[in-house]
This record gives C-alpha cells, structure tokens and sequence, in this order.
C-alpha cells in the first residue's frame, strides 16, 4: 500500500526516494521487467509519474529510472551511464550482489550509491560479505528513519569521496509494517549538501580506467591536496574520518547521531556478542528485558553500521573494557572458510590493539541460522554456555539453516516472448527434447540463477554422458556374459550398434527393446530397466539468452564448443537493432556466430523466427542432425517484456533486411563443390564483419552468385551515415539542376505522405521555370539542412499527417529545424503553403492539429529570422475547390514577390494519366508488363503496368514495415507482390491447397491468406518470381484473372455445409457467372502462360487486336463484385456486392431462383461526404436459367452509365442513386427484354459462419474452422499451416476445401471413415480449438500493414490483440458466448466489409481509428461513425461501458447494434445517402 503523501513506510521507499532526489538516473534492478511495483521500484515510477525534482539533475531534467532484469548485467549498465556523465545509483536485491562482483570492482571507483535491499525473511550475509575486498564504503541500517538517514549519508559521502557506497538493510517481507516516517524535507538535506557548489564529474574518454573526483575536485572537495592522482586516493583511514564527517552532517540537520559501530548493553559486561545478521535487534531486546538472575542478563551486543572501510580502532573505542569474551555471530547460508570474514576483520582488529595493556578478550565464531521468538532464548543460552566454556566450539550452529532457495518475488522469470524458440523445439523434437538448463526443471537444491545457466546446462549434458557411458558397459557386460534372454540379447546388441552410428532408426529398437527387457524377469533386466530413460535418444539444447548470461566466457559457449560434444546451444539475442545501434561500439555483444565459424568445427546457423519460421525451422533439425557442437544464434528483440509479437516482428524485420542480423546456416562437415563448408545465406543482406569472414574463407563469391540481390544490398547499411550521403548525392544532382538554370533561384521543398504536397510542389517548380526562374523542387528530407542558410527563395508545401505531424518524407527535416540553434535564415526569403482538412478532427480539442506542420514550420522560420516573401497560406479539403481555394491566391501572390508575375505564360500542364487512359492505351490490358517484368534493374514495374497488373491478379505493394530503413540506406523499397486467385464458388481440391501452400514457401513470404472474398492470396512474391507463380496457378487448375481490376471479380457463394446438393448447385452457378463475364484478351496467357521462347507470344505492338464483347476496350470505371447467399446464412455479406443474389429454394428443397440486389459497395474515403457505403437495392426475382444474362444486363448498364472522370464515385452504388433505383432498374430490364419477377420471402439469421462439425444430407462430414483473420501461417504457438497442409495430403474421395467469406476454411465432405483420422490430426495440429469467444469468432480483419500500399493503420496484425484486450472483460460480464459482429481496417476502402459491422474500427492513421457502431447482426444494415480518431485506449473506454449495459438492458435475443439503436446510442443508418446524418460527433 503506498504510504500517506510526505511518509515512507518501508525501507526501500525511504532509500530509493533518496537516490532519486540525489541521481540523474536510477537504476532500477528487478527480477523481471513486468514486477513494476517490486520493492524500490513503488516508490521510484511513483516519483517518476509525478515529476518529481531531484537535487543534482541537471537544470530542466528530471530524473530518469530505469528498469533492468536483474540477470542482464544490470551493473554493466551503470558503467555505460557513467560514460554520460551522470549521477547514477542503483537499488537491487541483494540477490543480485554476488553475481555482479566483477563489476563492482569496477563501480567502486566511482561516486555510485548503491542500495541494496535484502528482501528474505532470511537474508543471507554473505551477500554482503563478497564485496568486503572492492573498495566500497559499506553502510547498514537497522530501522526505517535510519534507512533514510544512512541513504543521505551514502550519497552525500559518495560525491564528497568520489568513491561508491553500498547501503544495505533487511527488509524483512515476512515482518509486521513499519509505522511510516516522515520524508525528510529538501531543505533540511539541503543544510548539508550544498547542491549550488556541486560540480558535475567528468567521466567522458574511458570510464573505467579514471579515477575521478578525488582530484578533480568535484562536489564538495574533500581535501585540497596537490600532487598527482596516486598519491591523492583516500586510504581506509580518510574514508573512515570522511564517514564520521558525513554523519556529523547527517546529525546537524537530523538531530540523530550514528556511529560505525553500536554497542547495546551493560557497560561492565564481560562477554559481547557482536551480531551481523537479521536477528541483532532480537538479541539486543531479549537481552535487555532478561530477569535477574539469566546467564545472558549482563551480556552485551555490538551491530555494524559502518562494514567496509573496517576501523577495528572504532570498534575497540565502544567496546566496554570488562569484556573478556567476545562472540562473533555470522548470518551465512553457506560457510565456504573455515573462519568467518567477520570473525577475521575482529580478530584482526583485537591484534591491532597488542600495545595495550588489557588482554584480548577470547573471541568465538558462531554461525548464525535462523531463529524466531520462540527459539532466540534457547539459542542465546547455548551461545553463552559454549563462550563461557572452557574450551568452546568454534563456527557453532546457532538456529536452523535454510534450504537454498530463493523468494519466489526473486525467482528468476524467463520472459513470455522469448518462449517462442522453445516451443519451437518443442514442436520439432516433442519428447526427445531435453533442455539441459530449462528454468522449469527442478533440481534439488540448486537455485534457479544457477541451473538455468548455460555452464550448468553443460554439466548436465556430460554427466548424463558418463552415465550413459557407464549404462553402455552394463548392457555390454550383460550381453557378453549371456545373461539375457537371447532376443534381450539380440535387440540389445542392435540398440548398441545403432547408438554408436547416432542412427535414427534407434528410437524404434529402444521401444522393442523396453519392452522385451519388461518381459524379462531377471535381475539383470531389472537393473536395466532403472535407467531406462538412457536408452532413449535425446536432442539436448542449452538456452542461454540475455536472460540468463550472454558472455562468450561465463556462458558456456567457449566450453561448448572446445568440448567437441554433441550437444546443440540455441543462443537468444533480444536487444533491438536500433538501440544496439545507437549504443557504445566497444560495448556491443560478441557475435557468436562468427566466433563459432571461426572455430571451424561446429554447426552454426544465425535465425530469427519473426522473419522466417521456416528457415528456423531447418536450422534446427540441421543442428540436432550435426554431430557434433551446434550453435544456433536466434534473434526475437523486444524493448519491454510486455511487448507485442508485432512489434518484435517490425524490428526483426528491419534487422533482417539491413543485414544486421543476416540468416544463414552454416555446415563445417558438408562440402561444398569447392570443398568449402557449405554455407547458406537465407537472407539478402550481410553486414561487416561477416563479409569479411567469408571473404577470407573465399564464400563470398559463391554467395554473390547464388543471389544477385546480394551484391546490391551489401553496400546497404542503415543510419545516419548512409542518409548524410544519400543527401549529398541529392544536393549533388540539385546543383547539376541549376547549373543549367539562368534565372534567379527559387528552391521548392515538400513533405507529402499521399502525393498532393508533391505534385503542388513539382507543378510550381515546372511554372517557376516558365517564368524563367531556376526553380527545383524535392523532398524536405533530401535536402542538406546546413545549406539552408544559403537559400535566396524559398518554398515550403506540405501536407498533415496523423496527429498533426510532418508527412514522412519532412520529419528529419523538420527535426533538425525544431532543434537548430545555429540556422541564421536572415538572408532566406520563404513562403509556405499547407495542406489540411479542418474537418479531419470533429472534436474542438484535436482542431490545433489541421495543417499544424505548415503554422511551427512558419513560426520557427519567423524565430530564424527568415524574410516572409508571401504570407502563410492554409489549403483546406473544406473549401469549395478544396485546397486550389486558397493556393490559387497564394501562387499568384508569389510570382508578385518574386516579380516575375508579368513573364511568361502559365506553363503547359502534361495533361494527368487517369486509369480509363491506361485502360484505353494498353491494348487490352497488355502495357508494357513483359518489358517491365523483364526488366532486372529494379523490383518495380511502372506505375501505369502496376494498374494494368491488376486485371491480372497481382498488385505490386512494397513492405511498410522496411519502408523507412531502406529509404535510410538508400534502398529502392522491398517491391513484391500480391497474387489473388480467381476461385469462383470458393471451392479448392486439396491438390489445389496443396499448390497454393507450396508456392507460399517457395515463392511468398510462407503465408497465406484466405481473403474476404473466398480465395486465395499470396504476398511478396518478388518480381522475378512473379511469372513463375502465376503459372503454377494455372498448373494446379486455377487462375488469377480478373480476380482485381475494372472488372467483374470472383463471384462468391455461400458456404453451406449442411446442404451438399444444394451447395454444389449455387457454386456452380457462381462459376458460370464467372467464366461468363471474364476479359477475354489473350494478353492473360500471352504474359503469364507462355514459355519465353514460345513462338505464340504476342506483346503490345503486334498486329492482333483482341476483342472485348462486354467490357470493351476501357473494361468497366471500377471493380465490380458478385456474391450469392443462401438463407438463412448471409455468410457471404449479400448487401455488400454490386450484384448480390440470395438463392430461393422450394418447400421441396429445390432452387427456384434468385432474389436480385443492385449497387452494394463499401468503399468511401474519410472525411468526403460524396462517398458512402451503400447496401445492394432489391430488383426483384428470376429463375436460374436468368441469373447470369440479369448479371451481365446490370454490369452492362454500369459499364455505360458509371462516372468515369471521378474513381470515386464510379461504382454502381453511386451510378444507382444517381440515376434513381426505378430508372436504372428499367435500363436492365430493356437490356434484358422481360422485367424482374416479384422478390420472394426469405430470412438471414446471421452473416457469421457455423465452426465445428456439420452432417449434409448425405451423410458427408464438413468442419468449419476458425482461422484468424484468414491467414495460413505457422507459429511458433501453432504449427497450422504444416497442419492443413497434412491434412491436405490425406484426404480422399470427393474431400476438399471451401473458402468462406469470413476468411476461415471448410475441411468439406469427410467420409465418416476418414473423419476419426482428420480429427486425430486437427487435435495433433491444435487445428480444433473453438473455444475462443464469440467475439473473437465473429470478428474479421483486412490484410492492412506491412503489405497493403493504401493501409493507414495496422489491422489483420491488430485485432486478434485488440480483441484479447476485449474478451478478458465480456468474460466478466457474461458475455462469453454472445456474438457481436467486429470488424476492423486498415483504411476506408472497406475489404473487411466494415460498414456493415455492429462495431468497426477503420484506420485513420496509425494507431489511430474511427469507430462504427449500429451495423445489424445479419448484415442488413450500415452502422455509423460514432467517434472518429481515437487510439485503443479510448476505444476500449467507449466500448466497455456499453457491453455493461448490453449485458444488463437487452431484451431477449437482442444483438449488439440494434440495441444501442433502441436505447438511443447511435442512429440507425437506413441508406448509404444518410450514412453521414446524424453523426453524435459532428459540431
Ligand atoms: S481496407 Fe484498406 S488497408 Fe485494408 S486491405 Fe483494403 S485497402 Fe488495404
């Protein structure tokens, strides 16, 4: 409980608000990052969060705290924050002591207080004890006010000394509360430390090796001595009279006075007890309320408070002289010596006092265990009893020792993350694992920080050795004295061959030989049989990550792999590359990989799970195959403990493509043709020191070979560096720009996100040339900052991002003005234009951030002292002509200025390139694609063939999450594509699956995706590979086209898992609607199909012209989507098409026809109210034989009537309203020649799918499974694409798959023969798990980041995390099992068909999303923006409450939006035109 405000109510409270008041940073150590509020760590984020001042930080600076685990080498951090030159202190458990004793020979040179808690009931003194010979002045205290006196004191000693301090104190957990005591005031402190004559120490050049303060005169002097730095280090003697000093001080502005050493007691006692351990103050009052009479009455106790420097003259002064016996009791768990080390600084100190004339009194050394109220009586007589003795027993028990544990608050925690790579291995190896330091495994008697060391994991795996060696010899013995049965013998004597080849046909053998030997009743078999578990082969793994220990000497990796063993490491690296990157050189961790190789003879492979699985995956089989030492460094880096597995993945990935962290494996005993090693890179890039290795070992030519890209990328690094060069080179090429310009200069800098900032900027740039100006324009971010002074004219456009800020390509700029103090613009003539829409941000407090990057950027021009050529121009999207309102003035204004307004003409525009152009100039759909995929020079194709691509199946998309780093390194960006399968009916054979898997792993990023639309997706297949994958599309059945484009796209049917016949029917229906209405150019097989030299090749040029019957040659203004359901399942989003069909069976089962709906769509973009989501208008009713001809009818009428100037307002949802339903309706029937039948009843209960298992008619078996957000991939958790793809491989007879448009998969027509062994199978592959919540069932995401080009947030990556965040909560309100339709993307364009969600959340910047609210649960009615731009925070604070009242108020059966429709939450939204009316949100 934290204590009142002004109080401290433990002692750690009390020394840690010391050390923050007297740091620049505290170091907080804890056993794992999660324990926030552990011990110091309360008090310290307390003062944290409230802004609490320190004494000694510098001026405007808080005081930082840093949390570190306490196993990472905590005080190797202070060595680097002391290169800062800062004022560290650390707090720590005295646990962590022992361990770091290195080190603090290090620390003990500097002024760093360390306080040191021992947390235990039961402390252990030798934790202190260990660092008696490190030069630490060493304070203890033994209550709460004096743990905050004794802390003052250490810090004020430590910067009066230069020299470190230890403050330790028990803190007994098991103890009663202290009562709180007040905090000491500041000013009181300030009585003894003059904060104003502090000087800041110098530890900049080489931390370690200077010793500081102590002549240089820092913080208060101590002692103005001369002479070199030698001869002015304290000895013991100074520090004792600077200790004494100090608490003078402490005793002038507390009042209370303290002394090295304390004696309690009669003052003529002849025996003394000097006590250092927990128990002191419990002898010191049994002692003092003992009756007359009790052998301990008149004994005397001495406690230390001052324990390094060691005074024995301090000691003797407060020993009374009558003392003739003198008992030194030493708290040790463990007694290592013979005497103990503070019997020995006693007897030393009683030596030193030989010239005086009183006898040494007799000393004895007594171990101190534990003792209670109850048993300190007892103990006490015994230890007089035994001193008084004639002869007494040296190094007695007193009390009872512990076992060697430790608090379990202090046990060591390996972090949730970094299990990944374990349950990898677990996956792969299953029983034959063995973890030879797993932190889980008990092992009697041994504390966790030591078994879970790679050394100790090394013992482990050579003591199992010599016992196996040793069970070999038994079960040779046996074998040659033929006391086994002959078949015993028999399978013994194979068990032994096949061990010594390390077969793995052994595991077989080792079952039958268990067995037979079970079988057997004999002694001997027996015997053996007690040791059976030798007889099973292992794969033995030692773990060691940051975690644990790191050190190539103290972890074990050097004995490894010396050692020759057959044992394999796996090495865990955590620490992110960007902060690797910006720390001290010298300090960065050995690169194990590379010392392995250089070794020669072990396996070595560098893997990284969030960047492939697979290669992992193989890296790991490989290792347990070498015989001989593996060593697999692994990289999962993580800033906190609580991290999310997206964050790991968007910094691995960038590790991964700048080489930081390059994959590869590498086999010492495989040769390769050149009788190399055989060495494979599995990723692009390498960096430095790895080159050099290879080129040593002569590979780097074979691996520039085998992957071209390599040589590219190896002169790639990332950083500052490249990006100072990169802008060289651009100021390079501006320079070249102007020399070929005559007129006076006007400079154009942009920073633009979308495209417009850019375009404004370039198209200024072409009419300042018009005007005869040597005008230039680029990216903020590309120009040299330091020449900005030197600009004559200057033009600033750009854009908003996100919360206000700059657009990308402007924030390093941006940066570097914000903080510029030496940029002098006084010569520099600027105008700025913005661009912002005032309405991005409907609540008045966010309206600061509407085209705030534009108002700093002025200001701080104004602050510069830069000229204003045309004042500050804000474009808004608001206006009538949008941002042209404001710029049109704006421009003119500027040609003014510069007085050029009167020459030349405007300059003639290039006319801009729309999509019906591309369409027109493409020759059906063939551009310049083969060219451009020819073509090795870059990634990319054109920007018009990347349009074009899209008829094809394929849109070219670049990976977000390396966008920047690339960028940094001068990289084009991470190009590849996306190829969607056209799957009419979504219905795949298992070969089908089967093909699709195989070219995620050979050509994709090893994923794929069941979309929304029920097909497939495959992601960053890379150009090369393009033409290739598509092809092996074709092969196994199946196409890509027209699955995007201007086109009519894969036409979706229901699922319907309970109804065979009726299923097989509507598929059918959906492909003939399909194949109906495909593009008929043969450019699809020209570019895609054909060999390279295939005489039949036809490009653009040649003389064949296709014909297109029903799109023509400018196909359709925009996509156009089918979709068939079947009630009473919608689970196909019915409303949301173009043409939605809702099949109308018969009382007798038979399908009459179809119900026909016209103009759905979801599509709209934020913040501009002429786009809108729209569900499909009902046309009426037709029979089967009429349904495609009414499909083709509607597309036709679309095709002539749709807007073709504006994309976005040129689906049929819009060419619908404008034209009115009745009129366009009428189009269609004249086309059709008959008018659309009456539409016929029919109910959906709900547009979800059905999961588990499900019965058709005919007896066959379908399992609806659930698949997150569609994405086939394995994990390390869940191994699920190897799993399907298992089950792909056994399916028999009419078996398959159906896809859903909820982006999950129906395992279809099981036999109910097979389905016992599909079901074995789901339960191996942990594919039958259903037990999610409803919530999490009935929620969908779109693909969004890293691969989508127009995603703004995150979204399929996202909302199984956002969802978790959810369902703890409905839990709690019962609402486990009550579905609520949730849906959420990247971007307004809608691919999760958000609109129509009872809770949507669409992205609007990253991290930041609208919420809808109201869609119906059937999907049959739009929802509404309930607030726009709020983070998950918020979302979550929204949502909460209104679950608890969903929970509390619904009526029977009523669903989630319509019921905050009823209690008066949101509107309903009754059409797409009134999507808009009624936002609560809107002024
Ligand atoms: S909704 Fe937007 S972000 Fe999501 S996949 Fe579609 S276009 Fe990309």
């Amino acid at each position: 409980m934290a204590p009142p405000a002004g109080y401290v109510s433990t002692r750690e409270d009390a020394a840690a608000r010391v050390a923050f008041l007297f740091s620049d940073i505290v170091l907080s150590v804890q056993p794992s990052l999660q324990s926030t509020e552990l011990g110091f760590n309360a008090s310290l984020s307390r003062m944290v969060r409230q802004k609490q001042r320190g004494l000694v930080a510098r001026r405007g600076t808080f005081p930082t705290v840093r949390s570190l685990r306490y196993n990472a080498d905590p005080f190797a951090a202070a060595l680097d924050e002391l290169a800062s030159n800062t004022f560290v202190s650390i707090t720590a458990p005295s646990v962590s002591v022992p361990a770091a004793v290195p080190l603090l020979a290090k620390l003990a040179r500097f002024p760093v207080v360390i306080h040191v808690s021992m947390s235990r009931a039961f402390p252990d003194y030798a934790e202190i004890t260990a660092l008696r010979q490190l030069g630490f002045t060493v304070l203890q205290s033994f209550s709460l006010v004096e743990a905050q006196d004794m802390a003052i004191a250490a810090h004020i000693l430590a910067i009066r000394t230069g020299k470190a301090v230890l403050h330790f104190f028990h803190q007994n957990p098991a103890a009663p509360e202290e009562s709180p005591v007040p905090v000491e005031d500041v000013s009181v402190i300030e009585r003894v430390f003059d904060r104003n004559s502090l000087i800041r120490p110098d530890h900049s050049g080489n931390p370690v090796g200077r010793n500081i303060y102590w002549n240089d005169a820092a913080g208060v002097p101590f002692d103005a001595k001369s002479g070199t730095a030698e001869t002015t280090l304290p000895t013991a003697d100074d520090l004792v009279r600077e200790t004494e000093t100090t608490f003078e001080l402490v005793r002038t502005a507390t009042g209370r006075s303290y002394k090295a050493f304390d004696y309690h007691g009669a003052g003529n006692a002849d025996t003394a007890l000097l006590i250092f351990g927990s128990s002191a103050q419990q002898f010191i009052s049994t002692i003092a309320s003992a009756g007359w009479g009790e052998v301990y009455s008149k004994v005397g106790v001495v406690t230390v408070r001052v324990y390094r420097p060691w005074s024995g003259s301090r000691l003797l002064s407060v020993l009374p002289k009558s003392v003739k016996r003198l008992g030194v009791l030493e708290q040790l768990h463990r007694q290592t010596t013979k005497w103990g080390p503070v019997l020995l600084d006693v007897i030393s100190s009683l030596n030193q006092d030989l010239t005086k004339p009183s006898p040494i009194p007799v000393v004895v050394g007594y171990t101190l265990g534990f003792l209670d109220e109850k048993t300190i009586v007892q103990a006490l007589r015994g230890i007089i009893q035994n001193i008084q003795s004639e002869a007494p027993i040296q190094n007695l028990l007193v009390g009872s020792q512990p076992s060697h544990s430790v608090d379990s608050a202090f046990a060591l925690k390996l972090p949730e993350l970094e299990t990944a790579y374990s349950k990898m291995l677990y996956n792969v190896f299953g029983d034959k694992l063995s973890v030879l330091n797993a932190l889980d495994k008990e092992d009697a008697g041994i504390a966790k920080t030591i078994s879970g060391n790679p050394e100790y994991g090394f013992g482990a795996y050579l003591a199992r050795e010599e016992e196996l060696k040793a069970y070999i010899a038994k079960l040779t013995s046996a074998v040659k004295e033929g006391v086994l049965s002959a078949e015993t013998s028999e399978l013994v004597s194979r068990w032994l061959l096949l061990n010594s080849e390390s077969s793995p046909k052994i595991a077989e053998t080792t079952t039958k030989l268990i067995a037979q030997l079970e079988s057997e009743s004999s002694e001997v078999a027996a015997d053996l049989l007690k040791d059976k578990a030798l007889l099973s082969p292992s794969s033995s793994w030692i773990i060691g990550s940051d975690a644990w220990a790191f050190d190539l000497g103290s972890s074990g990796v050097h004995h490894v792999i010396a050692s020759g063993k057959n044992v394999n490491m796996l090495i865990i690296e955590s620490e992110p590359f960007t902060a690797r990157a910006a720390a001290d050189a010298s300090r960065r961790k050995k690169d194990i990989g590379l010392y392995a190789m250089n070794y020669g003879n072990s396996y070595v492979a560098s893997v990284a799970v969030y960047s492939s699985y697979s290669q992992a995956l193989q890296a790991f089989i490989e290792a347990d195959k070498f015989d001989g030492p593996s060593i697999v460094v692994a990289y999962l880096p993580y800033k906190e403990e609580t991290d999310s597995p997206l964050s790991v993945l968007q910094e691995t990935k960038k590790a991964v493509d700048t080489g930081y962290w390059p994959l590869y494996r590498w086999d010492p005993k495989t040769a390769t043709d050149e009788g190399l090693p055989r060495f494979e890179l599995d990723s692009n890039a390498l960096k430095r020191e790895l080159k050099e290795f290879l080129s040593r070992e002569n590979h780097l030519s074979q691996v520039a070979r085998r992957t071209p890209v390599f040589g590219e990328s190896i002169s790639g690094s990332y950083g500052s560096e490249v990006r100072s060069q990169q802008q060289a080179k651009a100021k390079d090429a501006y320079a070249k720009l102007l020399e070929g310009l005559t007129g006076p200069p006007l400079t154009i800098l942009f920073a633009s996100d979308g495209g417009t900032a850019e375009t404004v900027a370039k198209r200024l740039a072409r009419r300042g040339k018009g005007r005869g100006l040597g005008a230039v324009a680029m990216a903020m971010d590309d120009f040299p900052i330091e020449d900005l002074g030197a600009e004559e004219n200057l033009v600033i456009i750009t854009s908003t991002a996100g919360q206000g800020e700059f657009p990308q390509n402007g924030r390093n700029f941006w940066e570097a003005i914000k903080t510029s103090t030496d940029l002098d613009l006084a010569n520099v003539n600027y105008a700025i234009f913005g661009l912002g829409d005032s309405h991005y941000w409907p609540r008045k407090q966010d309206k600061i951030y509407y085209n705030k990057p534009s108002k700093d950027i002025a200001h701080r021009f104004e602050i510069l002292g830069g000229k204003v050529l045309v004042p500050l121009a804000l474009g808004d999207d608001q206006d009538p002509d949008g941002y042209s309102t404001a710029y049109n003035p704006w421009e003119t204004a500027l040609w003014t200025s510069l007085g050029v307004d009167g020459v030349g003409a405007n300059v003639d525009e290039p006319p801009p390139i729309t999509n019906e152009d591309i369409k027109i100039n493409s020759n059906y759909l063939r551009g310049t694609i083969v060219e451009g995929l020819n073509d090795e020079s870059t990634g990319a194709i054109s920007a018009e063939d990347a349009q074009l691509t899209k008829f094809h199946g394929t849109y070219m998309q670049d990976d977000r999450d390396i966008r920047e780093t690339r960028k940094a390194a001068g990289q084009e960006p991470a190009y590849s594509f996306m190829i969607r399968v056209r799957l009419p009916g979504s219905v795949s054979t298992p070969a089908q699956w089967l093909a699709i898997d195989d070219l995620a792993d050979t050509n994709g990023n090893h994923t794929f995706k069941l979309t929304t639309r029920g097909t497939y997706q495959l992601h960053g297949v890379i150009k090369k590979k393009l033409k290739p994958t598509i092809k092996a599309i074709n092969v196994a059945l199946m196409d890509t086209i027209a699955a995007c484009g201007d086109v009519n796209r894969n036409v979706m049917c229901a699922a319907l898992p309970y109804n065979n016949a009726l299923h097989k029917e509507l598929s059918t229906w959906a492909t003939k609607i399909s194949n109906h209405l495909l593009p008929k150019t043969t450019a699809y097989h020209e570019i895609w199909l054909t060999d390279d030299n295939d005489k039949k090749t036809l490009v653009a040029g040649d003389a064949v012209v296709d014909f297109e019957p029903l799109y023509g040659p400018t196909y359709l203004p925009r996509k156009f989507k089918i979709a068939i359901a079947c009630p009473p399942y919608n689970d196909i989003d019915v409303y949301a098409n173009d043409v939605g069909l809702i099949a109308i069976v018969d009382d007798d089962g038979k399908l009459a026809g179809f119900n026909v709906l016209a103009g759905g769509g979801m599509g709209t973009t934020h913040n501009n109210k002429k786009t809108y989501p729209r569900t499909g208008s009902t046309f009426g009713f037709v029979t089967p034989e009429n349904v495609v001809l009414a499909c083709e009818k509607i597309m036709l009428v679309q095709r002539d009537f749709g807007d073709r100037k504006d994309r976005k307002h040129a689906r049929l949802k819009y060419t619908i309203d404008t034209l009115g339903v009745d009129v366009f309706k009428g189009k269609v029937e004249e086309l059709l020649g008959f008018k659309f039948d009456e539409p016929r009843e029919f109910t959906f209960e709900s547009n979800i799918d059905h999961f588990g298992w499900t019965k058709d008619e005919r007896g066959l078996n379908h399992y609806t499974m659930f698949i997150e957000n569609g994405r086939i991939e394995n994990t390390p958790e869940h191994p699920m694409k190897d799993g399907l793809r298992e089950i792909a491989k056994v399916m028999e007879g009419e078996a398959g798959f159906r896809l859903t448009g909820n982006q999950h998969v129906i395992l279809s027509s099981i036999s109910d023969e097979q389905k016992p062994k599909i079901e074995k199978m789901m339960s191996d592959y942990k594919l039958d798990n259903l037990q999610h919540s409803a919530l999490r069932l009935s929620s969908s995401a779109c693909v969004a980041f890293p691969t989508c080009g127009l995603a703004m947030a995150e979204s399929e990556r996202y909302l199984p995390i956002f969802v978790t965040k959810l369902e703890a909560y409905l839990e709690t309100l019962g609402l486990r099992h009550d579905s609520v339709i949730l849906r959420m993307t990247g971007c307004p364009n809608g691919c999760a068909r958000p609109w129509l969600a009872e809770v949507a959340l669409v992205g609007k910047a990253y991290g930041v999303y609208n919420l809808m609210l109201g869609g119906g649960y059937h999907g049959q009615r739009l929802n509404k923006l309930y607030r726009s731009s709020i983070n998950e925070t918020q979302a979550l604070d929204i949502l909460k409450p209104m679950f608890k009242r969903w929970s509390e108020e619904r009526e029977e059966g009523e669903h989630f939006g319509d019921f905050i429709i009823r209690v008066g939450i949101i509107k309903p939204t009754l059409s797409g035109m009134t999507f808009h009316d009624d936002v609560p949100e809107e002024e």
